[in-house]
């Protein structure tokens, strides 16, 4: 069970891909998860991504790629769903190097209600739930439901910065989708409407 989860920020991918990990008991890898760590815990790697991520710009490549496929190789005996990653076609041919790739899943969403979700968007500081101000709100403010944990809004979930990974998106990420288009492994999903739904119609898929 290799996934790839595809789509702009704030598509849902990181919400989806938690369910289809927790279903399928796999493990759920998302790249901006692990470069944060780095950086909160101020590595030598997360230094040398910190000024990439403030800027919602992709993070030196050939480094990141190494770091995430030897995270993969580690860490996936049962398979994985990728979240984050690939984004650039670069880093799609060294995956497909290593992995064979069942699915990639497309979650299309439209730019406006791409820069209303990630403005509002708060995440779990200790587990990760992701919620929404005003479409998923946590039942006390601030504190997240499942663990009582502190939810933040991410530093490069501000508009300005979410224009930019926007751009990033459609220059670096669009040829991935085209990547696994010729592979014939990708199916397109419409990423709004009920969280239930579009996990319903990715489980179809898969
Ligand atoms: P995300 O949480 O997926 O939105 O990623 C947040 C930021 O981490 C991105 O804007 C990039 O700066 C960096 N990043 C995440 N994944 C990658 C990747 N696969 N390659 C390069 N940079 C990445």
């Amino acid at each position: 069970m290799k996934f790839v989860l595809l789509g702009p920020p704030g598509s849902g991918k990181g919400t989806q891909a938690k369910k289809l990990a927790k279903k399928f008991e796999i493990a759920h890898i998302s790249s901006g998860d692990i470069l944060r760590s780095e950086v909160s815990r101020d590595t030598a790697l997360g230094k040398q991504v910190k000024q990439y991520m403030d800027r919602g710009e992709i993070g030196p490549q050939e480094l990141i790629t190494e770091v995430i496929l030897n995270y993969i190789s580690g860490n996936c005996p049962f398979g994985f769903v990728l979240d984050g990653f690939p984004r650039t076609r670069y880093q799609a041919k060294k995956l497909e190097e290593k992995f064979d790739i069942v699915a990639a899943i497309l979650l299309d969403v439209p730019e406006d209600e791409i820069i209303k979700r990630i403005t509002g968007r708060r995440t779990c500081r200790d587990c990760g739930r992701i919620y929404h101000v005003d479409y998923n709100p946590p039942e006390n403010d601030g504190k997240c439901d499942a663990c009582g944990g502190e939810l933040f809004l991410r530093s490069d979930d501000t508009e300005e910065t979410v224009r930019n990974r926007m751009k990033v998106y459609y220059e670096e990420t669009m040829p991935v989708i085209e990547f696994f288009e010729k592979k014939k492994v990708l199916h397109r999903v419409v990423g709004t409407g009920e969280q239930e739904k579009i996990f319903g119609e990715i489980l179809h898929i898969v």
